[in-house]
């Protein structure tokens, strides 16, 4: 049976928010939006579930808008904050060379709308530097967009020491938290962050529910344009009946994630060490800079074997990716290691390895075994 290592595609659901999901679909009969007991009972279901997402970052209930995942999270963030900055004369971004598709495809729109993007590169380590996202802020920025965890890599970005440094200006600070929300519990916390973007398939909840959190700053909500019109839910920003069952399948993960979130770390460290030392014997080139990435991710080149073609030699023992899902489909090495320039082949040649806490190791001496194979041949 093939073992599943690549939960920073998509995370199993957690057996209890299944239970959660399962029992709103059975139960709770109603839409959150209507004025009757049944649908007022389904509407207060939810804004439990938006506490207990708002809780896992400190922030107040009615800051967590609903969306369809960290995909419409950043466009949402992104894009709904461009014509208030227009308006104001704020034309620039200011953002890192190793976001996800999904910042850096708005950019990109914003860019030829007229914005100027600031694209700052991490080091080869993975890692941004706090210090050069602050530099290449001008008078004119309205917004920095800054990852949390690298889906790639699993480096985590300094989003805190980004967060101070920006004190109580007028700039917009984003952070995509797909990969690290969660997981990495402190950082999100911090009030300086205006938005966080969030995955519920990412936390071990279902595909096709996520959140935008828009934290207030001095009792304002940052000045977000809906990007669908309609019936106006999610306090205006995002019209669109929200999925009960979803919505509170996603609190549900984050309740667990904040209360568990610390045996999970060492359950996931306890199969990395496992992993790496299994690995060992084909000296693998490990991207990222260890001592900041997240425990369940590994990020690895195998000199002399191209990882189109491990993937599908490793397919029966263990499911594994070259990069994340979106790059994979459009065919390219990834943006991110080329940023943090590693070379074309060691790019061709990487594999990303992502676990969870309950995830069993595969057969190890086979997996090495295949891998050597591959490099005799
Ligand atoms: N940002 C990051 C860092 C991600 O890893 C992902 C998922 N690969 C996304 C955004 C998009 O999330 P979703 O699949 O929920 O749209």
């Amino acid at each position: 049976m093939t073992t599943y290592f690549d939960c920073n595609a998509t995370t199993p659901v957690d057996p209890r928010v299944i239970e959660v999901i399962h029992e709103a679909m059975s139960t709770l009969i109603g839409n959150a939006g209507s004025p009757h007991a049944m649908g007022q009972r389904a509407k207060r279901a939810v804004n439990q579930a938006r506490e207990q997402i708002s809780n896992v970052v400190t922030a107040r209930k009615h800051e967590v808008v609903f969306t369809s995942g960290a995909t419409e999270s950043n466009n949402l963030a992104i894009l709904g904050l461009a014509e208030d900055a227009k308006r104001r004369g704020k034309l620039h971004l200011v953002s890192s060379q190793i976001e996800h598709k999904s910042v850096l495809e708005p950019l990109a729109r914003l860019s030829r709308d007229g914005f100027q993007v600031t694209l700052v590169p991490p080091g080869p380590s993975g890692r941004v530097e706090a210090q050069d996202i602050l530099n290449a802020i001008q008078p004119d920025t309205a917004l920095v967009s800054l990852m949390h965890a690298n889906n790639e890599t699993g480096v985590i970005q300094p989003i805190e020491e980004v967060a101070e440094g920006l004190q109580d200006g007028e700039i917009y600070l984003h952070v995509d938290a797909a990969q690290g929300f969660g997981k990495e519990i402190e950082a999100l916390q911090h009030r300086r962050i205006d938005l966080i973007s969030i995955s519920g398939h990412k936390v071990y909840a279902p595909q096709g529910i996520g959140a935008l959190i828009t934290r207030r700053r001095d009792s304002q909500l940052p000045p977000l344009q809906p990007l669908q019109e309609g019936g106006g839910q999610e306090f205006g920003f995002r019209s669109g009946t929200v999925s009960v069952p979803l919505a509170l399948g996603l609190g549900k993960a984050a309740e667990l994630a904040l209360v568990e979130s610390e045996q999970r770390q060492t359950r996931c460290l306890a199969i990395r060490q496992q992993l790496l030392a299994a690995l060992a014997p084909l000296s693998p080139t490990i991207h990222g800079d260890a001592s900041h990435t997240q425990a369940h991710v590994v990020n690895l080149s195998f000199a002399g074997i191209d990882s189109e073609l491990a993937i599908e030699a490793l397919d029966d023992v263990i499911a594994v990716s070259n990069g994340s899902a979106c790059t994979t489909i459009c065919d390219t090495t990834s943006h991110v290691l080329q940023a943090m320039q590693v070379d074309v082949n060691a790019r061709e040649e990487a594999l990303r390895l992502s676990w969870y806490h309950d995830s069993q190791l595969p057969d190890l001496d086979k997996v090495v075994t295949i891998l050597q194979a591959l490099r005799a041949a």
